[in-house]
């Protein structure tokens, strides 16, 4: 059987006796022009390798591969099993490898074997920011990131300095990656619709994307300034260096941490390291 002749989604998970598990963040996208805007946003060559967390009944994955695609596609779920190694058999051969596993602890590299790959996914919500965390600071970088998330966590990851959701998030995803929201999608698009609205992000990490260290900094910063987002930062900062760290990076020690930008953060991350080196 080729891609084509593979039955509509929601056949498949009534023939499976399938039904959305809440506690692994079970909301499947049925819909294959949403799937395949979806992989059409993400950019791919054919032979591209992609990362694709929780592909569920495999919407997502179909459209993955008929862009060509090499998919791995990390489940939690056992219960899919059957169904995913039915896609394996219709795609190409060797186009999809399935590995039942959770995501949060995977060795993308391993599976990878060293070549370089993008994450394409429906994320569960109940994970979708340690994962994204997981990508933006680990030792594997992904060539870039199309993502779902639910929408409040979208506006979290791509906010400007002058936004409501600009905080920690936006300031780590930003000072690795260049990050836009590029699709909205309705709660109705999914099988069970979810309580809130999703959006699809886009992240490709920056040539310039700080080092290890620098990042270990920015994250103990931010952690610390946005803790007591409400604080000056000589108050918030005060474990960290306090006014002479604040000043050695330029800025102001009475300002808010809501009110510094991704560059003013990676400065106090610049002055913290060079403090600690003295
Ligand atoms: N990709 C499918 C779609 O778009 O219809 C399903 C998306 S659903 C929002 C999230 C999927 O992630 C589910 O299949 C769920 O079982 C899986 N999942 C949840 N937690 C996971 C984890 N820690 N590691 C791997 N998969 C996980």
């Amino acid at each position: 059987m080729s891609l084509e002749a593979l039955p509509p989604l929601r056949d498949v998970l009534a023939e499976h006796g399938l039904l959305a598990k809440k506690a692994f963040g079970q909301h499947f996208l049925l819909d294959l022009n949403i799937t395949r805007k979806i992989a059409r946003l993400a950019g791919l060559a054919p032979g591209d390798r992609v990362i694709e967390v929780g592909p569920g009944p495999g919407g997502l994955t179909r459209a993955l591969l008929e862009a060509g695609a090499r998919v791995t596609a990390i489940e939690k779920d056992q219960r899919f099993r059957p169904l995913l190694e039915d896609l394996a058999q219709a795609a190409q051969p060797g186009a999809l490898t399935l590995v039942f596993a959770d995501a949060l602890t995977a060795d993308e590299a391993a599976l990878l074997a060293g070549e370089p790959g993008h994450v394409v996914s429906n994320l569960p919500y109940n994970v979708g920011t340690p994962l994204l965390i997981k990508w933006l600071t680990g030792p594997w970088r992904p060539a870039s990131m199309t993502l779902m998330f639910q929408k409040e966590v979208a506006q979290r990851i791509a906010a400007g300095v002058d936004a409501s959701a600009y905080g920690r998030l936006a300031v780590i995803a930003q000072a690795t990656c260049d990050a836009h929201s590029v699709m909205d999608v309705p709660a109705r698009a999914f099988s069970p619709p979810p309580k809130v609205e999703s959006a699809v992000v886009r992240l490709t990490p920056r040539p310039d994307r700080p080092s290890p260290a620098r990042l270990d900094a920015l994250q103990k910063l931010t952690a610390a300034a946005f803790g007591q987002r409400r604080k000056m930062l000589r108050a918030s900062l005060k474990g960290l260096g306090g006014e002479p760290l604040i000043e050695a990076a330029g800025l102001d020690p009475q300002a808010r941490a809501e009110t510094v930008d991704v560059a003013g953060f990676l400065r106090l991350a610049d002055a913290w390291l060079a403090a600690r080196a003295r």
